[in-house]
């Protein structure tokens, strides 16, 4: 799959458009506004931090089904970490393969890159099939702790 130096893919908005179309949705100015603050996004987003971005534009009424028609087109996925809501984000294969890091104590969940680490990911999977003979096709795997300011605080 081809990305960026970013990780996003190249044609990112093509695929929108095809999955979009695939549901039987239109673009309108309220499903922009809210693709396009994902887009800009480093971590996924509750619907308050959404909210909070496109601001009038799109009224919450509105943002609840603008969200739940993306989810539906594949364009989002949505995510719970136990925090008594969710968070959305981009669908895995229109950005990149990521892992996150949420933090307990000021709620604060980022994207987490695993680079190279991937790798043990894979030996990992492998030896999962020689142990127990589950073929894993994907994975999830998800840390949770406290961020770099919440430990200072703590300390
Ligand atoms: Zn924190
Ligand atoms: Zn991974």
């Amino acid at each position: 799959m081809a990305t960026s130096a970013h990780g996003r893919r190249l044609d990112l908005d093509g695929e929108i458009d095809r999955r979009l179309a695939r549901s039987g949705q239109r673009w309108t100015r309220g499903r922009h506004a809210v693709v396009d603050a994902m887009k800009r996004s480093v971590a996924p987003m509750s619907v308050t931090e959404l909210q909070a971005i496109v601001g009038d534009a799109v009224p919450l009424s509105s943002l609840y089904r603008i969200i739940s028609d993306l989810v539906d087109a594949k364009v989002f996925i949505k995510l719970e970490f136990a925090e008594g809501f969710a968070r959305f984000e981009l669908d895995e294969e229109l950005a990149a393969h990521h892992h996150h890091l949420v933090c307990h104590a000021c709620g604060v969940v980022a994207d987490l890159e695993l680079g190279d680490l991937e790798v043990t990911l894979d030996t990992t999977a492998a030896a999962i099939v020689r142990t127990t003979g589950f073929v894993a096709q994907s994975h999830r795997l998800d840390f949770f702790g406290l961020c770099r300011n919440c430990v200072s605080i703590a300390s």
